[in-house]
Formats: structure tokens, C-alpha cells, sequence
């Protein structure tokens, strides 16, 4: 698998029709926006830290499709990419995110208090029996996730520090850097917080690996995804895990994002979850902003990160449950549509389910709050464990499925 290597002023030499990437077998939502057209349009172009078109699309132009969700196919070297290449990006944020348009405005909202486990919020979308769930719920005064079935919650998101170039195009200075402000920042947290810092490359492979297996960790470079983006470059220089001391609040270190802050535990408590990824979250922000490196957030993207699936609050929360019947029913895909939620495989985005634990989470990033996004996680993971357990008594589940949107 290459890593990115695009930054060839020869390629100007030639046509676009020659340089014109074969996208005729792809399946990403680039390779359905770029055209010869707009890839002529914006081939010339590049942003002020060297960012190219070619960049931009690298990644999904080495990975056509992908076995177990529908990829973006491009990825952001700047904050500036989202406005130089305005015309690629813009439509691709509109197919990914329900309809996001370029004139849309953002929402943000961590206060967790506003979040309710107690009953699913659905409206209309919610079938005969989902109404009637509520309804019980409401009068059982509210509880978590099923734990039988429920076996962690996670929420996660990702930060871009201000002022440096991001992942795929980050210098190794650059790099470095953001783990020196990061380290610094997060050693200042206190209480519940407080924890340490453990750079890659001071871990030997059995403490790596564990921290992987115990999905502490994200994965060593081997995700295609990740390496034609250029991501990977300089692995393992710069990165790292800080967590707290009983590992419920992490912060991975130049992966993806220059920080992705992650609150998990085992079980269905997803209220405490999201309390606990809200209050560090907010500490974190205040401390850069003090230290003068503020996040990168406008009004129509929200917080700016490398992947445009991730525009918006950057949060995936998720669960790990377990669906024996329920995702061998052929409504599965369907329901998870209708729901607004995506599944992955449980040791994440590259893997399969194993043992029928699926990674459960949230579909849309933008548009939406935080609350909003972990309120649709709670409510569908909540009427899908309904579902499987119907579905264990070998009764039909059809008037549960939510109508269409
Ligand atoms: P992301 O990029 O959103 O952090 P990935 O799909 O790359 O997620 O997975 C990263 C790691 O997080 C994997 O080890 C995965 O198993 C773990 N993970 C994701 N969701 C959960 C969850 N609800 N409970 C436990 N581990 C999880
Ligand atoms: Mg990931």
C-alpha cells in the first residue's frame, strides 16, 4: 500500500485527461462527485501550506470501496482545504450528511444533563410498539442500556489544533508540536482526570497490543484507509495514549486527528458516558484556548477535522452489542438506515463482528448537537435490544421497524 506521495510539479505537464484518476470500479463519495470537469477545474490549485487535489483524494482513489462501510474517499491536509477545494468537498459533505447544505449552519451542544436514557425520544418515526416502549419506559422511570446486551459504551470525537496542518500533511515538526502542547494540557487535569501520558514508542509490542485488544488503543498503521491518506507517515513518531487512571477518559495523539477524546466503559451506562466526555472535553478546550491554540470551528462545519464524515461534533458514540437474531434478520440494514445509525465490526472500522457484537453508533455528525446524536444511539440501541429480544422468542418484530423518514 503506498503512502501518499503526490507533490510532483511534472504532473502539470500533462493533460488533465491524463492525470484524470480511473475511478471507473469506485464505490466512495468522491469518485461520484469528481468529475474530468471538476478535477480540471481544481487541479491547479493548492492550499497555503501545499495542500493538492491530488492530496485530497489519494485516499479514495487507492481504496474503491471498502467491505463494511460507504467511505468519503478524501480527506483535509488544513483547515484551509475545506474552502480551496469548496467545490469537491461541499457536495460530498451534502451526500454524506443528510443533506447538509453549503448555506447550513451548525449546532453544539455538550451539556449532558439535556441527554435522557429514560425513554426513546423517537416522534413519529417510531412504530405501534416503539410508542408503547416509551410509554413504559416512562412510567418505569428511565434505566441504561440492557447490559445483557450492551457490553460497553463509548463516545469519541476528534480536535484539530489551530495553526498546524493536519494528519495526512502534518510536517513532523508540526507533529511533534501538537504532542508537546497535548501532553502539557491534559498532565493539568485533575480529580477523576487526572492521568498520564505513553507515547508509542516507549511501549514495548505486548503493552501495545494489549492496549488494542482491550480497545484502549487504536491500531497499528495497517488500515488502507489510513495509509493512502498519508497519515501513517513517520510511525511512530509523535504518538500516543494519555488516559486516566482507570482508562474511562483517553485521548489518542496524532492518529487520525491531532486528538481524539474518548469516554468509555463497560455496560449500557451511557449517561455517565457522555458526563464524563462532556466535562473533560470542555476542560481540554479551556486549556488550549489559554495556551492560545484554540480548535479549529466555524459556524457552517463545526469542529474541522481530517475526514469529512467527521465534520460537525466529530462524535461517534457508540455501543458494543450483541445480536444474535436481530442482525441476521433481513430488515438489519434497513432499520439501522432508518434509524440514522452505522455499524462497524468489533474491533473497528477494518474488522468483522465477532460473535455477533456489533459496534453500534451514530450515522450523522453535522447539522445535529452532540446531545442530539447520542439521544438517536440511546433511543435505537434501545429499541433494537427490544427487538432482539422479541426476536429471541421467535416473535415477528414488523411493527417495530420505524417508518421512513
Ligand atoms: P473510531 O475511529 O471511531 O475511534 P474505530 O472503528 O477506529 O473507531 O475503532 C477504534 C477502537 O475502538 C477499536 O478497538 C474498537 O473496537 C473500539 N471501540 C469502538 N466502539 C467501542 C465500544 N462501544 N466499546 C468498546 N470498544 C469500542
Ligand atoms: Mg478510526
Amino acid at each position: 500500500m503506498p503512502f501518499s506521495n503526490t507533490h510532483n510539479k511534472y504532473k502539470l505537464n500533462f493533460k488533465s485527461e491524463e492525470e484524470y484518476p480511473d475511478l471507473s470500479k469506485h464505490n466512495n463519495h468522491m469518485a461520484k462527485v469528481l468529475t474530468l470537469e471538476l478535477y480540471k477545474k481544481l487541479r491547479d490549485k493548492e492550499t497555503p501550506s501545499g495542500f493538492t487535489l491530488d492530496d485530497v483524494i489519494q485516499t479514495g482513489v487507492d481504496n474503491p470501496g471498502h467491505p463494511f462501510i460507504m467511505t468519503v474517499g478524501c480527506v483535509a491536509g488544513d483547515e484551509e482545504s475545506y474552502v480551496v477545494f469548496k467545490d469537491l468537498f461541499d457536495p460530498i459533505i451534502q451526500d454524506r450528511h443528510g443533506g447538509y447544505k453549503p448555506t447550513d449552519k451548525h449546532k453544539t451542544d455538550l451539556n449532558h444533563e439535556n441527554l435522557k436514557v429514560g425513554c426513546p425520544q423517537g416522534g413519529e418515526g417510531w412504530g405501534r410498539e416503539g410508542r408503547g416502549l416509551r410509554r413504559r419506559r416512562r412510567e418505569e422511570g428511565g434505566d441504561d442500556l440492557d447490559p445483557n446486551y450492551v457490553l460497553s459504551s463509548r463516545v469519541r470525537t476528534g480536535r484539530s489544533v489551530k495553526g498546524f496542518s493536519l494528519p495526512p500533511h502534518c510536517s513532523r515538526g508540526e507533529r511533534r508540536a501538537v504532542e508537546k502542547l497535548a501532553v502539557e494540557a491534559l498532565n493539568s487535569l485533575t480529580g477523576e482526570f487526572k492521568g498520564k501520558y505513553y507515547p508509542l514508542k516507549n511501549m514495548t509490542e505486548k503493552e501495545q497490543q494489549q492496549l488494542i485488544d482491550d480497545h484502549f488503543l487504536f491500531d497499528k498503521p495497517v488500515s488502507p484507509l489510513l495509509l493512502a491518506s498519508g497519515m501513517a507517515r513517520d510511525w511512530p513518531d509523535a504518538r500516543g495514549i494519555w488516559h486516566n487512571d482507570n482508562k474511562s477518559f483517553l485521548v489518542w495523539v496524532n492518529e487520525e486527528d491531532h486528538l481524539r477524546v474518548i469516554s468509555m466503559e463497560k455496560g449500557g451506562n451511557m449517561k455517565q458516558v457522555f458526563r464524563r466526555f462532556c466535562l473533560g472535553l470542555q476542560k481540554i478546550e479551556e486549556i488550549f484556548k489559554k495556551a492560545g491554540h484554540p480548535f479549529m470551528w466555524n459556524e457552517h462545519l463545526g469542529y474541522v477535522l481530517t475526514c469529512p464524515s467527521n465534520l460537525g461534533t466529530g462524535l461517534r458514540g457508540g455501543v458494543h452489542v450483541k445480536l444474535a437474531h436481530l442482525s441476521k434478520h433481513p430488515k438489519f440494514e434497513e432499520i439501522l438506515t432508518r434509524l440514522r445509525l452505522q455499524k462497524r465490526g468489533t474491533g473497528g472500522v477494518d474488522t468483522a463482528a465477532v460473535g455477533s457484537v456489533f459496534d453500534v453508533s451514530n450515522a450523522d455528525r453535522l447539522g445535529s448537537s452532540e446531545v442530539e446524536q447520542v439521544q438517536l444511539v440511546v433511543d435505537g440501541v434501545k429499541l433494537m435490544v427490544e427487538m432482539e429480544k422479541k426476536l429471541e422468542k421467535g416473535q415477528s418484530i414488523d411493527d417495530m421497524i420505524p417508518a421512513q423518514k
